[in-house]
């Protein structure tokens, strides 16, 4: 595999502000999945940007047959849509190694076999750090334990990773805070290298790691706003310094808060959390999950009222996302973030 650069004729939307939806096809959309892109993509509607859909399959071994048809299949049955083809995370690896090569030339990535009690032993506060999708087995890599520079582990071109074996690829990310632009909430300053240390963005299993290719396909895509959920906060201030390191002006970014079960727990796919489809095989309608997702955010004052789409447009606006992405939590709206019985009973009803 070359590391040639992305293909000039992939669309890209220069010149107009754009959005990405990116789901995950591994396990089945849940509803708070469904809140966030449905806001996404009524957001984007109401402000004109374009939309463009890509599919995060980039582990192999956790996706099944189907799953990204039962995924756009979700998705359109919810009643969004986008800009022209869904873009296949898994079939851009040319667009990966492209970063991956421009990061290796500026000697900013080394091999390394370190064992994960190794890195739990030298960073004890990592159990702290709160991880992209609450996998709270993403552990802080510490400086410390970069190989000394220059060194046979630090990679000058893309091509040599591809004859290490049992060696991750890391980043070696300066110190230093980077300000991430964020639009549903306050811009904020934060430091990657405190909260992430050296992340992998080459796995010893030949594959481009999430942090490098969401920078990578973002920046090859002409995004300018990427709109997902709050607990990629922390990881934007990593996705800032990625996207200056590949040479690029970082994005403006809306974290918007996650939808609570009912024991105030964040919804999961892991934990089998309320699905799309399981929602729609009980007869609820995309008109309630529509209403269900504005009310919850508080985009109108009134009771739980089933929505368009081109309704749930006209009230996405960037004041009403931003206002209910500052206080998620506050007086009504706290309790309207949690699916209670009431809710769940409503999504059903016919
Ligand atoms: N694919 C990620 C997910 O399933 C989203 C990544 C992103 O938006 O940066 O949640």
């Amino acid at each position: 595999m070359d590391a040639s650069p992305p293909n000039p004729q992939e669309p890209r939307c220069s010149g107009v502000a754009a959005t990405r939806l990116a789901p995950s096809p591994t396990g089945q959309l849940h509803l708070g999945n469904a809140r966030t892109l449905l806001l996404t993509w009524a957001l984007a509607r109401h402000l004109g940007w374009r939309i463009l859909l890509r599919i995060e399959d980039l582990d192999p071994s956790r996706t099944r047959d189907g799953d990204i048809e039962r995924c756009i299949g979700d998705l359109t049955w919810l009643g969004i849509d986008w800009d022209g083809a869904p873009a296949i995370q898994s079939t851009r690896t040319s667009v990966h190694l492209h970063a991956l090569d421009s990061l290796a030339r500026a000697h900013a990535v080394y091999l390394s076999a370190h064992s994960r009690s190794q890195i739990r032993r030298a960073s004890p506060e990592q159990d702290a750090l709160h991880a992209p999708h609450g996998i709270a087995s993403v552990v802080r890599f510490p400086p410390e334990l970069r190989p000394p520079h220059p060194g046979p582990e630090w990679i000058g071109t893309a091509s040599a990773v591809r004859d290490a074996q049992d060696a991750n690829l890391r980043l070696a990310v300066g110190a230093g805070t980077e300000r991430v632009d964020e639009r549903a909430g306050v811009p904020f300053d934060a430091d990657p290298l405190a909260l992430f240390g050296d992340p992998i963005v080459w796995t010893k299993a030949d594959l481009p790691a999430y942090h490098l290719a969401v920078c990578a396909d973002d920046i090859a895509q002409g995004i300018t706003d990427v709109v997902r959920g709050e607990d990629l906060r922390e990881a934007a201030a990593l996705h800032a310094r990625i996207w200056r390191a590949l040479g690029a002006s970082p994005p403006r970014w809306w974290h918007l808060p996650l939808l609570m079960d009912a024991q105030g727990q964040r919804m999961s796919k892991r934990q089998g959390s309320l699905t799309v489809a399981s929602l729609r095989d009980a007869g609820a309608t995309p008109e309630r999950i529509a209403g269900f997702c504005a009310w919850s955010a508080g985009l109108h004052d009134g009771e739980l009222v089933p929505l368009s789409p081109s309704s749930l447009v006209a009230m996405a606006t960037g004041r009403a996302i931003a206002d209910w992405s500052r206080a998620p939590r506050a007086g009504e709206l706290g309790s309207r973030s949690t699916l209670d019985d009431r809710a769940i009973g409503w999504l059903h009803a016919r």
